[in-house]
């Protein structure tokens, strides 16, 4: 990869003449989740070849179905016994899955497990790997790939050579998906069994027990379209953010200023250590912006914010901003969406 840094992006019509492979991140409930089929968005655009969709487990209609109609053309079906959960395990399946399509680049998404699934496969394929990857664009025959660093302060973007002999491995931030829209279906997709050889350290690994934090009782942080985090000017009020984010079926999101108090479990955490979301609506309490939080809301649709104070730097990057105090504020906002609900 060679490297360079710009700010800003322009978007490519070129495509790949090789394969994708994308790995498919399923919900509990086994349907692919928003992010892997953003991912397969992102692969159609890059590629006039086959968008490969590597899907851990059994693959149902509605499942071959919602692939295709993200871009999918081909699927791989692996059965890791339920242990795609173990990054270890996945990336034994995205190797194994590189050995029989021997793509130009294969995408997984980039919450912690992607990012760990992203570094074993590159080191298991002795290729490159890019983590949080923003913006991908084709280039003639090359892929360039951004992501923000320095907390989001700027952007870097390096070249990923599409006839390097070793498959490159992305993880891809959630913000990406934005200019590649997902239609409601496609037909039924024929399905491969892929055969998974584990690697020692993958079959070491015993899974004991598994749950899923279930940090405000709400909609999946990740998943979800609207999210309410709770900033320090909260004061802990975890029902005032109830208040606004139960009636718009809102996920409850976090700083880690809130987390660190104790207000809120861990696993709401929002930026750079914590998730990186995408929602199509994004509303901050009492938070001020630090940039180690906004870099994880990028892909945020409209931003809204309510701060006692006018300079936080939320506000340089909010498309509406309330100064006032979330006791005060929310309330209303409150009363006026039940008004407008009737
Ligand atoms: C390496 C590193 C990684 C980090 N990773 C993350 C991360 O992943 N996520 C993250 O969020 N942070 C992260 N941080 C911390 C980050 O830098 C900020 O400290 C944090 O995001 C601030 O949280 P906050 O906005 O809730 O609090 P503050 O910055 O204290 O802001 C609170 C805001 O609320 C306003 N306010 C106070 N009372 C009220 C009221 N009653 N009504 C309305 N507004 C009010 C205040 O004026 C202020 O603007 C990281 C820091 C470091 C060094």
């Amino acid at each position: 990869m060679s490297e360079n840094q710009s700010e800003t992006h322009t978007m490519s019509t070129d495509t790949l003449d090789a394969p994708i492979l994308v790995l498919v991140d399923r919900t509990p409930a086994g349907a692919p989740t928003s992010a892997a089929l953003g991912l397969v968005s992102v692969a159609r655009r890059l590629t006039a070849a086959d968008v490969v969709g590597l899907v851990p487990g059994d693959v149902d209609t509605d499942t071959s179905v919602a692939l295709a109609g993200a871009g999918a053309s081909r699927l791989l079906s692996a059965d890791l016994g339920g242990r795609e959960t173990v990054a270890a395990v996945a990336a034994d399946a995205v190797v194994a899955a590189v050995g029989t399509v021997s793509p130009a680049v294969a995408l997984v998404g980039s919450d912690y497990r992607g990012k760990e699934i992203a570094g074993r496969a590159a080191v298991r394929l002795g290729s490159a790997c890019a983590a949080d990857v923003g913006d991908l664009q084709v280039v003639g025959n090359e892929l360039r790939v951004s992501k923000l660093v320095l907390s989001g302060t700027w952007s870097t973007t390096m070249t990923v050579s599409a006839q390097s002999d070793s498959t490159p491995v992305i993880s891809v931030h959630p913000s990406a998906a934005e200019a590649a829209p997902v239609t409601a279906g496609g037909a039924e997709l024929p399905v491969e069994a892929l055969d998974v050889p584990l690697t020692a350290e993958a079959a070491a690994v015993k899974v004991i027990s598994r749950e899923v934090a279930d940090a405000a009782a709400g909609p999946d942080l990740a998943e979800a379209q609207r999210v309410v985090v709770m900033g320090r000017g909260t004061d802990g009020d975890l029902d005032l953010v109830h208040s606004l984010a139960d009636p718009l079926g809102a996920a409850i999101g976090a700083t880690r200023v809130a987390c660190d108090e104790g207000w809120i479990e861990r696993s709401a955490q929002v930026g750079q250590t914590g998730a990186a979301i995408a929602p199509s609506l994004y509303i901050g309490l009492g938070v001020s912006g630090a940039v180690h939080h906004t870099s994880g809301i990028q892909g945020a649709g409209t931003i809204v914010a309510i701060c006692d104070d006018s300079e936080a730097p939320i506000f340089e990057m909010a498309d509406y901003g309330i100064v006032g105090d979330v006791a005060q504020v929310v309330p209303q906002l409150v009363e006026e969406l039940a008004r407008l609900r009737g």
